[in-house]
């Protein structure tokens, strides 16, 4: 009696572990990505009834921006950037920029600090990639204190959109995406330049 009832307790105290292996594995997966499919993670699940809590803050640090664009692309590239593109604080949306003539891939608008980022830009995950990038780093050129060493960055070279008040923050938001992601980038077609060094490189080093 006295040992079956020992087997109960201890079984029942192997599946409180197991169960709470599992929980923790399946909390980290929710956070860690907003990736399309959430994998089954039954193989893995043995391994991790020794983990130890302690590699779990890197991963709460990112999930503080939630993106909710309604464009389910979108949202699972978002997390993904780099987060020196999301130092701005950039609201990002699915649509064409209501403020700008029709169509173009991308937009932002310092007041709102807003990203539009439109159907055309879907027509590959570069060019969603490139487009994302690109427009998010007016963000970071306008609205982090990165600005004067961006704008340094770029000094010197040649005109992107002449006649443009645009022209700089285009050059320093090209050149973030060149750094950034560059086999996006040149697989988008869509730049205004190439950011040749040294204004790559400078970018580089500002963007540290
Ligand atoms: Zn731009």
């Amino acid at each position: 009696m006295h040992h079956l009832a020992r087997s109960v307790r201890a079984l029942t105290a192997v599946l409180a572990i197991i169960l709470l292996a599992g929980c923790g594995y399946a909390a980290d997966a929710a956070i860690s990505t907003e990736a399309p499919r959430p994998a089954p993670t039954t193989t893995t699940t043995s391994t991790t009834t020794t983990s130890v809590p302690a590699p779990a803050p890197p991963v709460l640090v990112a999930p503080a921006i939630a993106f909710a664009t309604g464009q389910p692309q979108l949202d699972s590239l978002l997390p993904t950037l780099p987060p020196v593109l999301l130092e701005g604080n950039a609201t990002v949306h699915y649509g064409y920029n209501p403020l700008d003539t029709c169509c173009h891939a991308g937009g932002y608008n310092p007041e709102p600090n807003a990203v539009w980022i439109g159907e055309s830009a879907f027509s590959s995950r570069a060019r969603l990639t490139y487009v994302a990038a690109h427009e998010l780093a007016h963000s970071v050129h306008i609205k982090t204190p990165r600005a004067e060493a961006l704008t340094a960055a770029v000094a010197g070279a040649p005109s992107v959109r002449p006649g443009s008040g645009w022209d700089v923050s285009e050059k320093v938001a090209d050149c973030v995406a060149w750094v950034l992601h560059p086999a996006e980038t040149a697989a988008s077609g869509i730049t205004y330049w190439d950011c040749p060094d040294p204004w790559r490189s400078q970018v580089r080093a500002a963007l540290q």
